[in-house]
């Protein structure tokens, strides 16, 4: 009990349409077994079926090369790896010195400033003392002095002389640095597989190290700068006169299956700051370094001014392995994508390459239409129309003036017809109504006398409607004036005749005492009610409640008249397709 209460013994499935077609099925499969192929394909080229986990490494660099330069101001120079690499390591960088400005003999002093780096002055009334700022080399003492023969500038307490060039010469000082070798050594590691390996693979020699270069062995760690520097798209000669910034990007992605095993480093190379040095502020990449010496007790040191190429290392990675999870999880995540199938066919279906019946028979048989309980649709069948108007419960308007949503062609119910026509074949039509209650009229034709109605109400059609409260019983049996359709012979034959009625019931339930039943005026009048519906409505929609006119309605309660004069009208429920006898009237 509990568990139909709680839904535990059910289980609700989706109810399919099966289409019967050679073209669609075959179209079906086809589609399937496409969207398979590309899931296989998608999952073996991207190895979905494996578990992932990223790369964990450590990077260090040895710098080897040697070139001789002429410096301005210094001569010629042995510079060595010590003196290139500048004087600061980072952490998976290295940096390269390729161009510089000196300046020779500095001293602690008092010198002109630069006219660039302070201000220009025609007195000592133009200079500030103890005033710097950002571009200055030093504090101002508050004279103005002869920089050369044709300006003046404050005077500086600083290291003189100070710095005079902004410009990195060109070509490059120190341009030579492009036959420089880098040796890279790479340990990686992925934690989940507890997987480790170098990017110096075991079968390297040194001997091999040393001879080996990146056009012969893509997998050679040792670079030459100007490879590197070309190989990110960039002149090495252009690059060394201002410096800049260079990725060395090592990418491992390694297959540790077993039948399958691969894990080598792969190199590349990208120019990572600005390019246009012309169109950006402060272009490249520089710092100032010194080296101080003592003469003859005076401290002087020689300042320079190092643009170079830094070379920044960085490594990615991903390792993956077999793994029945990850394998699921796919397989699941692509199901999904066999839905396409079905979207497309009903396109298809929807299209013109399917004639007009077709996609209708499709449609009627795969969607069915069932309205929201608020919003009732009664259906309305006129004696003087042909079809049956769908319309809304109506507020303000009367039912018989509400707009019609629809109309629906009448389906004829065959078996109530052959049925009804059995019986009155039978003979019962032949019998004159009997007179049971007495509020009836006796003649049929006259029946709800106009005589008790004097004025039937603006909205009534036939003139034998009565008044009532609701605006959804305001409905009379025809459209245009006419007759009465309670009037019609018919009506007494189909509708109130009470031992065809009386027959309905019996069929419905053989064993009913007799008495039970002539006691039941309520039974009858509902079965009349029905029989009513059944003949101007035919089979009844399940989801359509049918309305009926004032007048019919009338004449079936003044026929099986409630003792207690009571009636519940016209209620906006649904029908209930199998309870036979009840349409929402009482
Ligand atoms: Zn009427
Ligand atoms: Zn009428």
């Amino acid at each position: 009990m509990s568990c139909k209460l709680l839904g535990l013994c059910q289980y609700e499935t989706n109810k399919l349409v099966r289409i019967q077609s050679v073209r669609l099925g075959s179209l079906k499969w086809s589609l399937n077994a496409l969207i398979l192929l590309c899931i296989c394909l998608m999952m073996l080229w991207n190895r979905k079926y494996q578990e992932v986990d990223l790369v964990v490494s450590s990077v260090t660099t040895k710098l080897k090369g040697v070139a001789a330069s002429t410096l301005p101001g210094l001569g010629e120079v042995l510079w060595d790896v010590v003196d290139y690499s500048g004087p600061a390591q980072e952490k998976n960088s290295f940096f390269v010195v390729t161009n510089v400005i000196i300046t020779n003999n500095q001293k602690q002093g008092k010198c002109a400033e630069d006219p660039q780096s302070g201000r220009a002055c025609r007195s000592d009334k133009d200079c500030e003392k103890g005033f710097w700022d950002q571009h200055s080399h030093g504090v101002q003492t508050g004279a103005c002095v002869n920089f050369d023969v044709g300006s003046k500038t404050c005077e500086v307490s600083a290291w003189c002389p100070v710095e005079a060039r902004r410009k990195p010469p060109r070509p490059a000082l120190l341009a030579a640095a492009e036959n420089f070798t880098v040796l890279i050594k790479n340990n990686i590691r992925f934690p989940a597989f507890n997987f480790i390996r170098r990017n110096i693979l075991p079968q390297m020699s040194d001997s091999f190290l040393r001879r080996c270069s990146r056009s012969s062995e893509p997998l050679c760690p040792v670079f030459r700068l100007g490879d590197v520097v070309r190989e990110a798209g960039e002149s090495f000669a252009d690059m060394a006169v201002e410096g800049g910034v260079i990725a060395v990007q090592i990418n491992w992605d390694c297959d540790l299956d077993r039948l399958t095993e691969r894990c080598l480093p792969k190199y590349s190379f990208r120019r990572l700051d600005e390019k246009q040095s012309n169109r950006t502020l402060h272009p490249g990449l520089n710092l100032r370094f010194a080296r101080y010496r003592t003469a003859s007790g005076v401290e002087l040191r020689t300042l320079y001014k190092a643009f170079g190429i830094r070379f920044d290392v960085m490594v990615f990675g991903q390792a993956g392995r077999f793994s029945w999870i990850q394998l699921i999880i796919y397989i699941g995540s692509t199901l999904s994508y066999y839905a396409l199938t079905t979207v497309f066919i009903d396109w298809l279906i929807g299209t013109s390459c399917y004639s007009a019946e077709a996609r209708q028979n499709y449609g009627a048989r795969k969607v069915e239409d069932v309205h929201d309980r608020q919003q009732v649709i009664l259906s309305v069948s006129f004696v003087d129309e042909n079809h049956v108007r769908l319309v809304k419960k109506p507020q303000r308007k009367s039912l018989q003036h509400a707009r019609a949503i629809g109309t629906q062609q009448r389906k004829e119910d065959a078996g109530h017809l052959s049925a009804m026509s059995a019986v009155l074949q039978r003979g019962i039509s032949l019998e004159p109504p009997p007179t049971a209650s007495p509020g009836t009229s006796q003649t049929p034709k006259s029946s709800p006398g106009p005589d008790r109605r004097p004025r039937a109400p603006a909205w009534c059609s036939c003139g034998s409607c009565s008044s009532s409260d609701l605006r959804q019983e305001e409905l009379c049996c025809r459209r245009s004036r006419g007759p009465c359709i309670a009037s019609s012979p018919l009506f007494e034959q189909l509708v109130l005749s009470r031992p065809l009625l009386e027959a309905v019931l019996l069929y419905r339930d053989p064993l009913e005492p007799l008495e039970a039943r002539g006691g039941r005026t309520a039974a009858l009048r509902h079965c009349a009610y029905e029989q009513l519906v059944r003949w101007r409505f035919g089979a009844p929609a399940p989801d359509r409640r049918p309305a009926l006119p004032r007048c019919c309605v009338g004449r079936i309660r003044a026929e099986f008249p409630s003792p207690d004069g009571r009636y519940r009208g016209l209620r906006p429920t649904r029908v209930e397709p199998t309870r036979p006898c009840s349409n929402g009237m009482t």
